[in-house]
């Protein structure tokens, strides 16, 4: 059979995007366009500019396989390095020069056998491939407070953080307690004049230090690669086994470490008795993502620090009124309130071979075969999408696995065993029943409310061991495909 070239759109220029470009080049593709929406690639680095933030995956793991960085500075790099990285591999693989910036996709339609995309200008291009390498935690999620808008203080969400605020010898509050309000808190904490933290659930927090890399280790990775992959690699299986493989299992002696570390963490770190039983969480470790932070507790502790518990009942011009009646007064508003982890790439719409869209697809929730591919949405695939393993392992491992199997995916086409690939309902089907029965024994489902949950309180995310989504993604299997 005779070899077809083929053209990809590849949707984002985050970590996904950049990888997809380097390896389709690899692959021998060349004829691909990258739009991204915003005028710099980088994503949720991009996006999260906030103090104190930090990856709380291991750097040597959180990194590209094929471009290992000796440089890492610490051992949970801080985010304007990785957004530096980010720019440093797309510029040595050449393909920054690629990027569409500040080109939305607002369409993608499949008809006649190809995508048509259209952006916002309404520019129109077809593709015989489309990679949505679009994110997870993209939307901020808003909340719904009475008063906010009439806030007449500064006021924005972590991942718009806006640096022309002065925040120095400020009163400012921070709305959430998950890892980005943690992270927040620690670093603004001795800046501001007074710091206010509404908590409305209490966290597990697992105390982990961030040492540097000192110069003799950096110039030994650099000098001794191997050695740089062996630490990777140790890394890896540490983290999937003391971590990742771990919170999919309720029960496992490793979720009941974490748990004790926490416990003890808490009990260690707060000394009056009244804060502590405040900050003590009515969940089990790991439910909700399990926040990283080696000084939350001190923060928190310091004199020019308030934990607040009682509720939120509205924001007022002058600040936060609880409802215990007392009013918070703030000069600044952070909203540290997580993102809508359900929309992956929409808003962008999505019609199908059968002519429905993605809207009407995921009328319920969001559902994909292996995290990858939608039924009707033949050479469509998703990075980091719907049921994937995400949270608790590097994102970056992931993208990797599942391009490797879009990449033998698109081969079908190339080689000209088909022009149409996607999997079947009834699969697709299966793999969501299974993966919702399997979710009931991880950790998430033992009562918290989180944005790993669907709309019915079942965890979305990828309920097995990172082993077992190694070997999904090895080969597709072509039984689970409708071939055209
Ligand atoms: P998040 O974990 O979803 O936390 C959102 C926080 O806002 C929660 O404390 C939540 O309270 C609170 N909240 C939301 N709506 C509220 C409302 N209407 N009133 C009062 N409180 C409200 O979001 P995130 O901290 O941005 O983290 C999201 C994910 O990003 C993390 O789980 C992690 O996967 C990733 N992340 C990682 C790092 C890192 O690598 N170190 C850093 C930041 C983020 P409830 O708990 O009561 O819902």
């Amino acid at each position: 059979m005779e070899r077809r070239d083929v053209s990809v759109a590849i949707i984002g220029a985050g970590m996904s995007g950049i990888l997809t470009a380097i390896k389709l080049r690899e692959a021998g593709i060349e004829d691909f366009t990258i739009y991204e929406k915003a005028d710099r690639l980088g994503g949720t680095w991009r996006e999260n500019t906030y103090p104190g933030i930090a990856c709380d995956v291991p750097s040597h793991l959180y990194s590209y396989s094929f471009a290992p960085n000796p440089e890492w500075s610490h051992h949970f790099a801080p985010g304007a390095e990785i957004q530096a990285y980010f720019e440093r591999v797309a510029r040595q693989y050449e393909v920054d020069g690629l990027i569409r910036f500040n080109q939305e996709i607002v369409r993608c339609a499949f008809l006649g056998g190809r995508w048509q995309l259209e952006t916002e200008r309404g520019e129109r291009s077809e593709f015989d491939f489309v990679i949505a390498a679009t994110g997870v935690l993209h939307h901020p999620n808003l909340p719904e407070i009475p008063g906010l808008e009439g806030f007449e203080g500064s006021c924005f969400h972590s991942a718009r953080f806006d640096h022309d605020v002065p925040l120095r010898g400020r009163r400012v509050g921070i709305i959430g307690t998950g890892s980005t309000a943690v992270q927040i808190t620690s670093a603004l904490v001795d800046e501001v004049a007074d710091l206010r933290v509404f908590q409305r659930t209490a966290q597990w927090i697992m105390p982990q230090e961030n040492p540097v890399y000192d110069e003799a280790e950096k110039a030994a990775y650099r000098d001794h690669p191997e050695q740089m992959q062996r630490l990777r690699d140790d890394l890896s299986r540490l983290f999937s086994e003391a971590f990742s493989n771990a919170v999919v299992d309720a029960d496992s002696p490793q979720m009941h470490l974490i748990e004790e570390t926490c416990r003890a963490n808490l009990e260690q770190s707060v000394a009056d008795p009244e804060l502590r039983e405040r900050l003590r969480p009515d969940h089990r470790a790991a439910c909700k993502r399990l926040v990283i932070s080696p000084d939350f507790y001190q923060a928190i502790q310091r004199p020019n620090a308030e934990l607040v518990t009682d509720g939120i009942e509205r924001i007022e011009p002058l600040g936060v009124r609880t409802r215990d009646g007392r009013l918070h007064e703030l000069d600044v508003l952070i909203l540290a309130t997580g993102f809508q982890a359900d929309r992956f790439m929409r808003p962008i719409e999505v019609v199908g071979r059968d002519g429905e869209c993605l809207d009407s697809k995921w009328a319920d929730r969001p559902a994909a075969y292996l995290s990858i591919s939608i039924p009707e949405m033949p050479n469509f695939f998703m990075l980091n999408g719907p049921n994937g393993p995400v949270g608790n392992f590097s994102l970056i491992e992931v993208a990797e696995l599942q391009l490797a199997y879009a990449l033998q995916l698109i081969d079908w086409v190339r080689s000209g065993r088909c022009k149409e690939v996607s999997p079947s309902a009834d699969v697709t089907e299966r793999f969501d029943a299974e993966r919702t029965e399997a979710a009931r024994n991880t950790v998430w489902a033992t009562g918290c409310r989180s944005w790993y949950l669907d709309d019915r309180g079942i965890p979305a995310a990828w309920p097995w061991t990172f082993d077992r989504f190694r070997e999904a993604m090895a080969q597709p299997d072509p039984a689970a495909f409708e071939m055209a």
